[in-house]
């Protein structure tokens, strides 16, 4: 009894301190995932634009002097000097800070995206861990949350939504229905992709018979259809409507600051991916048994 009591004191004393430590864990844990979200953000559109023009043998200049750049090769260097980076140079968040935004050796400015990445990276990363603790649907959504990051920066930069994130990230959604992890059936889980693809693919063409020009890429469509797998098909309504909402207001406020110009393209995938987010974050559990719990077991 006595021994019991003791035990549960200990546990109580130290509950607060491992909790904050595994947490602070789990924080540099998604600042390391941003990281490497950042070398995708940075890699892999220039690895698809040379694959896709063959830039290789016919246009050196625009790779600078590499040839097409894999997640691992050349190794991280500065993209405006060359001069490869000391590892000291590579510690996610803080070297930005200690670099204050830029390469020690020229000077020339590192772009803000990668820290903004590794930090919102961290932070979802966190977030996931308050919710769900230390289990699989911690790794599985906070992983979910940095390949969606990685999908909005690069959209963002290039405009482009690559099949090598979209498309592992549908069937990610339906597995991870299918084990159990998360509210989803695996039903709901694909009727979300399916419906998510097909609403898309509907306004899309409507758009582009209506107003004769492409208003929403196959990229877009594919990043629905996979966030549809992993939302269902009753948030995913909710997700269209957010996303495109914030992305007209987005519109509208820089066509007002004089920094857009009608028929300029505004990408929709960080518009998207940050719906997607907050829809996730208000399906995980606290929120959910808050928000769907109390209305009566949806
Ligand atoms: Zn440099």
């Amino acid at each position: 009894m006595m021994q019991n009591t003791l035990h549960i004191l200990l546990l109580n004393q130290w509950a607060m301190p491992l909790g904050l430590l595994i947490g602070l864990f789990v924080f540099i844990l998604g600042a390391v995932a941003g990281s490497f979200a950042g070398v995708v953000v940075t890699r892999l559109p220039l690895s698809l634009l040379a694959h896709a023009h063959d830039v290789q043998s016919s246009d050196p200049n625009v790779l600078g002097s590499y040839t097409t750049p894999t997640l691992a090769y050349p190794r991280s260097h500065c993209w405006h000097c060359s001069t490869q980076l000391r590892v000291i140079h590579t510690i996610p968040l803080i070297s930005y800070l200690l670099l204050k935004g830029e390469c020690s050796y020229c000077k020339k400015p590192i772009g803000f995206s990668l820290f903004a990445i590794e930090l919102l990276s961290a932070l979802w990363w966190t977030f996931c861990f308050l919710q769900y603790g230390l289990s699989g649907a911690f790794l599985v959504f906070s992983v979910y949350g940095s390949a969606l990051l990685c999908l909005a920066f690069i959209d963002g930069q290039t405009q482009l939504l690559p099949d090598a994130i979209t498309q592992p990230l549908l069937w990610a959604g339906l597995i991870t229905s299918s084990i159990g992890v998360g509210n989803l059936s695996l039903n709901l889980s694909l009727f979300g992709a399916v419906l998510g693809y097909c609403v898309l693919w509907i306004i899309s063409r409507a758009y582009l018979i209506i107003k004769g020009e492409v208003g929403l890429g196959d990229g877009d469509i594919k990043l629905v259809a996979a966030i549809g797998a992993w939302i269902g098909p009753f948030a995913l309504i909710a997700l269209i409507l957010i996303a495109s909402l914030s992305g007209i207001l987005a519109a509208l406020i820089l066509r007002f600051k004089e920094k857009m110009n009608p028929g300029d393209y505004i990408p929709f995938g960080p518009f998207l991916v940050a719906s997607a987010l907050l829809i996730q974050a208000l399906l995980s559990p606290n929120y959910y048994h808050l928000l769907i719990g109390k209305l009566g077991g949806f």
